[in-house]
């Protein structure tokens, strides 16, 4: 089932997606009061959504559709049929709940085993799930796949660094799955206390997410922590991790498509974009039973690219996320997003994957302050050229961005770790 379905042709893929997203438009109508308002008020019947292509007729769906309808107005089954229940942090208002049947659970282990599979995981495999459990989906989701696939699954869940390396070390861990931050400070606290992960660990895959990474940061994790680093891509209103993976040729994130149908459109205008075009990532849920979501706008900038990859999956691509709308800050007028800060630092020996923006305003203009770490090899050189590798970033980021910043290089370990989410963005001009 798991390797059939990694395995669909374009021919495939795409009957499937029609057929289940007609089904779902039908049910979504007869079952949810929420989507059959939606169609009414829009004059739009379940029959005139035939194929991917009609979908534009249908409105989209915001994440304020989920608060307003807090906490369960948008299933799409009775309520006894809810076997799990998700909630985001909401750190303001309500918080975004999301519920699963039965089958939703079954199909999102398998969409995770799948994606572990994607990236050489076997059941022979240890599997260190370092991703939170809880109300986050990140650690049950990549906790169910592991053992669809019949792994050795160690929920060691976030935090607690040096236990999570003594685990990794005692029970031969061979696969981390963690936020690329995280895997970042795991590497660092292993070293400073003697084990060199590729000499003593047995890392062969990291699986890493819940927030946007550069490619520097891969090199840099496949340097010192895992033999390969695999991005994976979801979020909780999607089911959570395992909507899209990385294959081997690392080349995009393959989306699985018989669950997920992408669009990307213009998120100012709401036009859907050819393939190619970068633009927001909207997606609908085709096989979803208990909250399917019809054209969910992800906030995700990204690329979708439906061209033959080398791993031989039709499944289509999406580049590497840029970055959320909301993460998108405007400097001066100029809209930039912290990934894109951090492919041009990246490209510079010297400094690390660590860094900070701060942005505040003096008077009526903005200002940019990059805070990045230089590396321990940097440290001893001379002050001349710290000076000069101040004024190059500089120089490069106003050249490659269009905007500007002043750069101050940080020490080596003095800017804050974490173990979840980084905290990239420090705009005082919010306060
Ligand atoms: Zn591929």
């Amino acid at each position: 089932m798991m390797r059939s379905m990694r395995s669909l042709s374009r021919h495939e893929i795409v009957k499937l997606q029609d057929d289940r997203l007609r089904k779902l438009v039908k049910r979504a109508y007869e079952s949810s009061p929420f989507y059959r308002k939606r169609f009414d008020d829009s004059k739009i019947k379940p029959e005139d959504i035939r194929s991917k292509k009609d979908l534009a007729k249908v409105p989209f769906t915001i994440k304020e559709d989920l608060r307003d309808n807090y906490p369960l107005g948008m299933l799409a089954v009775e309520r006894s049929k809810i076997v799990r229940m998700h909630a985001s942090s909401g750190t303001t208002g309500n918080p975004t709940v999301v519920a699963y049947t039965k089958k939703d659970i079954e199909a999102w282990a398998e969409l995770n085993a799948r994606c572990l599979e994607t990236c050489g995981v076997s059941s022979n495999d240890v599997v260190q799930v370092s991703y939170g459990y809880g109300l986050f989906t990140g650690g049950l989701g990549l906790h169910y796949g592991a053992e669809y696939m019949g792994a050795k699954v160690i929920p060691a869940s976030t935090g607690n660094t040096k236990r999570q390396i003594k685990l990794m070390k005692d029970l031969g861990t061979t696969v981390i799955c963690c936020t690329p931050s995280y895997a970042l400070f795991l590497a660092e606290s292993a070293k400073e206390e003697g084990i060199d992960p590729k000499r003593h660990l047995k890392l062969k895959a990291g699986v890493f997410g819940a927030e946007p990474w550069s490619e520097t940061t891969r090199k840099v994790l496949e340097e010192t922590f895992v033999e390969s680093a695999y991005d994976i891509y979801g979020m909780s209103e999607l089911n959570g991790p395992g909507v899209a993976i990385e294959c081997k040729a690392k080349d995009g994130l393959h989306v699985w498509e018989d669950n997920y149908i992408v669009e990307i459109i213009d998120p100012n205008t709401g036009e859907v974009l050819e393939n190619g075009e970068k633009g927001e990532m909207v997606v609908t849920t085709i096989n979803k039973e208990g909250m399917p979501l019809l054209r969910y706008r992800t906030r995700d900038i990204t690329i979708l690219n439906d061209d033959p990859c080398d791993c031989g999956m039709a499944h289509s691509r999406i580049k590497k996320i840029l970055g959320r709308t909301d993460d998108m800050l405007k400097i001066r007028g100029i809209c930039v997003f912290p990934s894109q800060i951090e492919e041009v630092l990246s490209s510079y020996e010297g400094v690390t994957p660590f860094y900070q923006l701060v942005v505040d305003r003096e008077g009526p203009l903005d200002r940019l302050l990059i805070r990045v770490e230089i590396s321990e090899d940097f440290k001893s050189d001379r002050l001349t050229d710290i000076v000069d590798l101040q004024k190059r970033l500089e120089d490069e980021i106003k050249e490659a961005l269009s905007i500007s910043a002043s750069v101050e290089l940080a020490e080596p370990k003095k800017l804050p770790r974490s173990e979840g989410k980084a905290q990239r963005v420090v705009d005082l001009r919010k306060i």
